[in-house]
């Protein structure tokens, strides 16, 4: 039994120096280190050896197969090394190797637009509005009512709003005015907000109009508010939009939320005022509608119009973004046009 031990270690010694990979070593051990190998069935057949061989026998055993797993182990790291070494050889990073181009998106003109607008109002010492206070499908009470919006009035109808076909006096905004209606009957002066937002009117699309664009509605509501306050404030922002300061017109005009109310022109950007296509001959472009809040407005939120007085003035997001970048057609906002929206 010994000289059958020696022999099959000096055959698996033999093998294991022999092997090349992983592979062939895991051959090697499986013949010699497995259960079902002869080296093991050795181990079995102790049981038949007298009790004087039996210890004799076992201690070589157990040496023998030390030997063996040792051996193996050495191998087996040696290859191991070996391969990972050769793997990371094959599979090193050539920096020199031209890259894959992934386009990186941008921000829409319009987002950006409102960006910009906005962060002049911040500037301007105006807060963004809660969102909260801002929803897109809203009631006409806020919409409308609390707007001084007569029941008669012709914005009212349905050829100009969207309702919603199974929920009474519900719409969809068509102006972001309903923010300031929300803001005020929510908190107390002195308010200073601006709310940016899409808003939907039931209009024929066509290069001049579509049935949803953007607005941003600003409100200040304090004590001792002022006209001239209003011109400040716009006069500025018109400044920091277009980049210098540009001759302004105020028209007055009618709005059923503010008395007196205005429009506001700027001279034309394209013409400086000499007259063109784009301001029609006139020499200037209509931007905003703003006005003093009507005393009405603040009587329905419970304001005192004896306290307080305040301004509010809205403008068209596509608008201002169409004169600033000279885009002659709004649909093109809207259309996912890629060579359009990449010059931006
Ligand atoms: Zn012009």
């Amino acid at each position: 039994m010994e000289n059958k031990i020696n022999q099959i270690r000096t055959e698996a010694i033999e093998k294991i120096e022999k092997t090349t990979n992983l592979k062939e070593l895991e051959e090697v051990k499986n013949q010699y280190l497995s259960r079902n190998s002869e080296f093991n069935n050795l181990k079995k057949s102790m049981k038949d050896l007298t009790p004087e061989q039996k210890p004799v026998i076992g201690a070589l055993i157990n040496k023998v197969s030390n030997e063996l797993n040792t051996l193996v182990a050495q191998k087996n790291d040696l290859f191991y090394k070996k391969e990972l070494n050769e793997k990371l050889l094959k599979e090193k990073i050539d920096i020199t190797m031209d890259g894959d181009y992934i386009p990186l998106g941008h921000v829409h003109p319009l987002t950006r637009t409102v960006n910009e607008i906005v962060e002049i109002f911040n500037h301007l010492g105006f807060s963004l509005i809660n969102p909260e206070f801002s929803p897109e499908v809203e009631l006409e009470k806020f919409n409308f009512d609390l707007l001084n919006v007569p029941k008669e009035h012709p914005a009212r109808d349905v050829q100009d709003t969207f309702y919603c076909a199974n929920l009474p006096n519900v719409v969809l905004r068509s102006q972001t005015s309903n923010a300031q209606a929300r803001q005020m009957i929510n908190s107390n002066p002195p308010i200073k907000i601006i709310s940016p937002g899409r808003v939907y009117r039931n209009e024929s699309v066509s290069a001049r109009k579509n049935n949803l664009f953007h607005q941003i509605e600003g409100l200040y509501v304090d004590k001792d508010v002022t006209m001239a306050q209003l011109k400040g404030v716009l006069n500025e922002f018109i400044r920091l939009y277009f980049g210098s300061s540009r001759p302004t017109r105020y028209r007055s005009s009618f709005f059923p939320f503010t008395e007196p109310s205005v429009e506001i022109d700027v001279e034309c950007i394209m013409c400086k005022g000499k007259g063109c296509s784009v301001c029609s001959g006139s020499g200037w472009l209509e931007i905003l509608g703003a006005g003093m809040v009507d005393p009405n407005v603040l009587k329905g939120v419970n304001i005192d119009p004896e306290t307080y007085s305040g301004f509010a003035f809205g403008m068209g997001v596509e608008r201002l973004a169409m004169l600033k970048y000279a885009i002659d057609d709004i649909r093109l906002f809207f259309n996912d046009d890629e060579k359009f929206l990449k010059q931006f």
